[in-house]
């Protein structure tokens, strides 16, 4: 039998918090504020500054880098990794280094109910080298290689191009110290830009081993400190904490100090010269072309030998047009409780990479390829509609894309909409054809309407299309 089911009353009165939740906390949070009661739930929310949306319009940019991502992925094989938005705060630290603008100022960081001091991840190298760690996956054969893709938040000043939470995409091979290692994961950045239409300008210097750096930093500190007069505030600072940032200064009048800086590649051992002319001979190679930027440091303590950033071609060297960047961290695993492993990885910024690829789109220079649709179908009267989503279901299937719209009526209307998509054929299913089992196949050009037998929808749709059946 069936039950009569009784309509629910909607109410539009803010939710009250489930108190009763066996699996939560009691919570202290003033639900009153949850729910913007304060305002009778009538409040039009906006954004929390630095972040954003990301509207349907925008989706065939993302997805341009996603599948690329996806396609080089696969071929290079790298496996797909999802590790948490938050992590244990430490983590980041840890990974990151203290002194660092991101562990010292950028961090999202808060207490869980339950006490832990946790993070919304910044990056997502860390969390790939702990699920390495934590996973054994040091004990499976090497090198293992990663690829992810998802928000990251820093809590930095907003601006164009810089955002509190953002997405990247990146690559990270663990377990390998090889150039062939380094050359691989250039290889996939610098495709994923070129492969799209949108040229690149590759900047490439090594930092050396650890030993090396630190003797290097010393230098360098010594140098500063000579000309601490003519630095900047920052800069200052940075003398103290994180000598290696001095290089990425952009202010004005630090520029004349570093023009005379001393450069790294003064201060590496043979062998490490020697590991980064390989690289650069792969890239030679393959044809990708890279300017050798002796002050190129990026600043994290984990880097060592190859280290890389990607601009976009005619754009300035300022922060916020650097599209991605990495780089060799073979210190890094054992840093944060592994055996010692050498690592290299590489993040891409989306949201620069994303209004580039629309920048170039918008100009003329580039088009990306429309996935059109085949055919559209115009259902009229209320019993075809019915039967018109069973219809294109099935048509679906068969690998035929149809666009439609439910909320015209007439046909007239239809068959313009199907007309400014410059479709082919329009499928016209009406009260006499559902009782017929039948379809009209509309051709678009010559105006001329044939009636086919529901069943051989496909195989005549699949002969008029050209499509393989
Ligand atoms: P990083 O992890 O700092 O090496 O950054 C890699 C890439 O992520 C950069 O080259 C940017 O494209 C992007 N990125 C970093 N921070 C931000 C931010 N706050 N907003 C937008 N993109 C960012």
């Amino acid at each position: 039998m069936k039950k009569k089911i009784k309509s629910k009353k909607i109410t539009t009165k803010p939710l009250k918090r489930e108190s009763k939740n066996a699996h939560e906390t009691p919570s202290k949070v003033d639900v009153s504020i949850e729910a913007g009661a304060g305002a009778k739930g009538k409040r039009a929310f906006s954004l929390i500054r630095g972040m954003h949306d990301i509207l349907p319009r925008e989706e065939r940019y993302w997805k341009s880098f996603f599948h690329r991502a996806e396609q080089l992925a696969d071929y290079f094989q790298f496996g797909r990794l999802e590790t948490p938005l938050l992590e244990e705060a430490s983590l980041f630290v840890r990974s990151l280094g203290r002194g660092t603008d991101v562990v010292e100022k950028e961090m999202y960081i808060f207490e869980d109910r339950d006490g832990t001091r946790v993070a919304l991840r910044p990056e997502a190298t860390a969390s790939a080298v702990r699920a390495y760690i934590m996973h054994g996956l040091w004990n499976t054969p090497q090198p293992v290689k990663f690829w992810y893709y998802g928000p990251m938040f820093r809590h930095d000043r907003p601006q164009a191009g810089r955002f509190r939470e953002f997405f990247q995409l990146g690559f990270e091979t663990i377990g390998a110290l090889d150039p062939a290692v380094d050359a691989e994961l250039l290889l996939v950045a610098y495709t994923m830009y070129h492969d799209l239409g949108l040229p690149i300008e590759l900047r490439i210097n090594s930092i050396g081993t650890k030993p090396e750096r630190e003797r290097y930093s010393n230098e360098l500190t010594n140098y500063y400190r000579s000309k601490r007069s003519y630095l900047c505030e920052h800069c200052r600072m940075r003398l103290t904490k994180n000598p290696l940032r001095l290089l990425d200064c952009k202010e004005e009048q630090c520029q004349p100090v570093k023009e005379t800086a001393p450069q790294i590649i003064d201060w590496l051992e043979e062998s490490s010269k020697s590991y980064f002319m390989k690289v650069l001979e792969y890239l030679d190679e393959l044809s990708i072309p890279y300017l050798l930027d002796p002050y190129l440091v990026r600043g994290l303590d984990s880097y060592t030998h190859t280290v890389f950033e990607l601009y976009p071609v005619g754009g300035t060297a300022g922060a916020q047009s650097e599209l991605g960047g990495g780089g060799r961290y073979d210190g890094l695993i054992e840093e944060m409780g592994g055996k010692t492993t050498p690592a290299a990885g590489f993040a891409l910024g989306m949201e620069r990479s994303v209004s580039y690829l629309k920048q170039r789109v918008e100009e003329g220079a580039l088009v990306l390829p429309e996935v059109g649709h085949h055919i559209f179908f115009a259902q009229l009267g209320e019993e075809a509609r019915r039967r018109s989503l069973k219809v294109i279901n099935e048509l679906r299937k068969s690998g035929i894309r149809i666009a439609f719209n439910f909320f015209k009526n007439s046909l007239k209307s239809q068959l313009e909409l199907a007309h400014n998509l410059k479709v082919p054929f329009v499928l016209i299913l009406g009260q006499k054809e559902v009782q017929d089992t039948t379809v009209i196949i509309r051709d678009m050009e010559s105006g001329v309407q044939e009636i086919v037998d529901q069943k051989k929808i496909e195989s005549v749709l699949k002969k008029k299309l050209g499509l393989s059946a």
